[in-house]
């Protein structure tokens, strides 16, 4: 008998058993990509190694060392691709899709990358992005964010934090990089092997270091933000009112750099606590220079690639929960308050579609039925008691979130069920 062959290390099958994930996540985003008018484009997997080496920069992790790259049988130096962005670009500028611009695209497929395989981090792995042509911002950096916050949302997603930093302009960046350098510099017995050979090549990459000592190292660096003009600034403070008034919390991340070389002014990145040390789902960020770079005119650009495994991973996490706990846990006082309560349930559980109740059973004191509703992990307590009947109301109590308490009357609760489903 022969041996089998299996699969590349870190390139992974996606059983049966996984797809209902995999196909909710891609139509959700899909749909959701589709209302903020975004088009799908679709670009081949392999591309000349020298389109990559160019875009991503020859001084980062990707080009330096993650890229399958190949000579084929013509001599032509190709390589798999590790990002979509590239690709976008060039398919951009070589079918003269510029000319409608601004223009919004979406692409989803594998990645590749040659990394030491890990929890969060495979070899091939698969990517949702999307790309904005000919929008100098900042309200299109502001709709990606709501763009992928309804994402989470659909998803049933919670936890994620947005981070947010602006890089300023490469001019900018340059004399930051000066500055950064020198303190790196004489700081380098404090330097791993990692942030050593980044210093004379890349040092900002650096500030991207997962190593605690050097994030401690960091905290008395110099800061880029002092190296932003008024320009920059605008740019950044606009954007971050717009998420503001968007309702999109946020927070500066004055070290959050991108891994890859063609970003400018604001980037950012959606992380997860529940993911352990891979806990970015989804990265981005304004990307200027990059159209030039690749031998068109300077049109500006943005966008944001989301890693589907990771996704997918919180979604297993946060999904059982989220598919079990119920939305009321139905709290009753009296005797005769658990007749009202029943049907008050059964009328709820047929007027809302979807609406999870669970009742308390077997009375009890309001500490002891308060404790088992938070156990049963509801979002709310309805609280049904004699007094409540008699006025024809209801206490609500949010069990999750700040909101304290609230009496909403009997005829008013559908309404304010629906409203509160909503959010
Ligand atoms: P990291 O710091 O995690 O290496 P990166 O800067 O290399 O991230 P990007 O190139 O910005 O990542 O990719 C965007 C997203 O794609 C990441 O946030 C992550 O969710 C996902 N991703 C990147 N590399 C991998 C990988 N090797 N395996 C799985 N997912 C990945
Ligand atoms: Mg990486």
């Amino acid at each position: 008998m022969s041996s089998t062959i299996n699969s590349i290390r870190g390139m992974h099958d996606i059983l049966p058993s996984d797809l209902a994930h995999w196909q909710r996540l891609e139509q959700t985003v899909k749909d959701v990509f589709a209302s903020y008018g975004f088009d799908e484009i679709r670009v081949p997997i392999v591309e000349k190694t020298e389109l990559f080496a160019r875009a991503i920069g020859g001084a980062t992790d990707v080009v330096e060392k993650e890229m399958y790259t190949f000579e084929d049988r013509g001599g032509d130096l190709l390589s798999l691709r590790p990002e979509g962005t590239a690709g976008v670009v060039r398919a951009v500028l070589q079918n003269g899709l510029l000319y409608g611009a601004p223009v919004r695209l979406w692409y989803q497929g594998p990645m590749f990358r040659r990394e030491r395989p890990q929890k969060g981090r495979t070899r091939q792995f698969h990517q949702f992005g999307a790309e904005v042509f000919g929008a100098s911002g900042p309200d299109i950096d502001a709709e990606l964010m709501a763009m992928c916050q309804r994402i989470w949302q659909a998803l049933g997603l919670t936890g994620l934090r947005l981070e947010v930093n602006s890089l300023g302009t490469p001019q900018e960046r340059a004399g930051f990089r000066d500055e950064l350098h020198a303190f790196l510099s004489a700081r380098k017995q404090d330097l791993d092997e990692d942030s050593l050979r980044r210093l004379e090549r890349n040092p900002l990459r650096i500030m991207d270091s997962k190593n605690p000592a050097v994030q401690a190292l960091l905290h008395e660096a110099p800061a880029l933000s002092d190296h932003l003009g008024d320009d920059s600034r605008q740019h950044f403070e606009e954007f971050r009112g717009l998420l503001e008034a968007l309702g999109i919390p946020h927070v500066v991340n004055p070290r959050l750099v991108r891994g890859l070389d063609y970003y400018s002014h604001a980037v950012h990145e959606w992380i997860t606590d529940e993911l352990g040390a891979q806990g970015t789902i989804c990265a981005g960020g304004r990307y200027d220079g990059l159209v030039e770079i690749q031998g068109g005119k300077p049109w500006p650009g943005v966008g944001f690639a989301m890693g589907q495994e990771r996704l997918i991973e919180l979604m297993r996490i946060q999904s059982e929960s989220a598919r079990l706990a119920p939305h009321i846990y139905l709290v009753m006082a009296g005797e005769d308050v658990v007749r009202a309560g029943m049907k008050l349930a059964e009328q709820l559980r047929t007027d809302i579609q979807g609406l999870r109740v669970q009742l308390n059973l077997g009375g009890g004191s309001f500490k002891s039925q308060f404790k088992r509703a938070d156990r049963s992990g509801a979002a709310l307590a309805l609280v049904l008691g004699e007094n409540e009947i008699q006025s024809g109301e209801v206490t609500i109590k949010h069990l999750r979130e700040e909101g304290g308490q609230k009496q909403v009357s009997l005829p008013a609760l559908e309404d304010w069920l629906r409203a509160w489903m909503k959010t």
